[in-house]
């Protein structure tokens, strides 16, 4: 098919990693695997405007789970469900991908998954012990198409 980009998009894709376009994990919001949806965490999740909101146990760099805003679509404030309930019904997959992916490789991944969020992680090999996988936060398709917007 055509190319919908520019020269100038496509270098930006090219350069840029999704670690210099990502909502860092201390800025998304996130439930607890513990939280009970009662009347005022449904509300807080409808105030956030979000559509995807990670899961996290013990700590939130923790992610073990995604809720969808429509998942809730069948509970009622009134029996306060587990959250933990309505995640391993739906139990959608998580996608992480590496803090220094390139933008255009990221934009195919999510041209080609189901879903348009993935879970920012890199290699931290700073300290004196074993490397760890430390999460950084979330990239979607909405900051990549910006970082296209931004560069027109
Ligand atoms: P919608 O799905 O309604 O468009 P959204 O915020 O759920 O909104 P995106 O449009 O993909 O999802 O993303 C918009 C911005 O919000 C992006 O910068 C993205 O990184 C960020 N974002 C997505 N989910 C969260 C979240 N749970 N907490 C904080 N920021 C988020
Ligand atoms: P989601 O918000 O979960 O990603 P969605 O179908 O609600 O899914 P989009 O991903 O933006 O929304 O759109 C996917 C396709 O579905 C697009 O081709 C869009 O035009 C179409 N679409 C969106 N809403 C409706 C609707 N109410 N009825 C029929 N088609 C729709």
């Amino acid at each position: 098919g055509g190319d919908p980009y520019s020269d100038l998009s496509k270098g930006v894709l090219r350069c840029r990693t999704v670690e210099d376009v990502l909502t860092p994990l201390e800025d998304c919001f996130m439930l607890d695997a513990s939280t009970v949806l009662d009347f005022g965490v449904l509300a807080s999740i409808m105030q956030s405007g979000h559509t995807r909101i990670p899961v996290y146990e013990e700590e939130r760099s923790n992610i073990v789970d995604m809720l969808y805003l429509k998942d809730l679509a069948f509970v009622d404030p009134e029996d306060c469900t587990p959250l933990s309930t309505i995640t391993r019904f739906y139990n959608h997959p998580l996608h992480f991908v590496f803090n220094d992916t390139k933008l255009d490789a990221v934009l195919e991944e999510f041209k080609r998954g189901k879903s348009h969020l993935a879970i920012v992680q890199k290699v931290n090999n700073e300290g004196e012990g074993d490397p760890f996988y430390e999460v950084l936060g979330l990239v979607t398709l909405e900051d990549v198409i910006e970082e296209i917007i931004r560069s027109e």
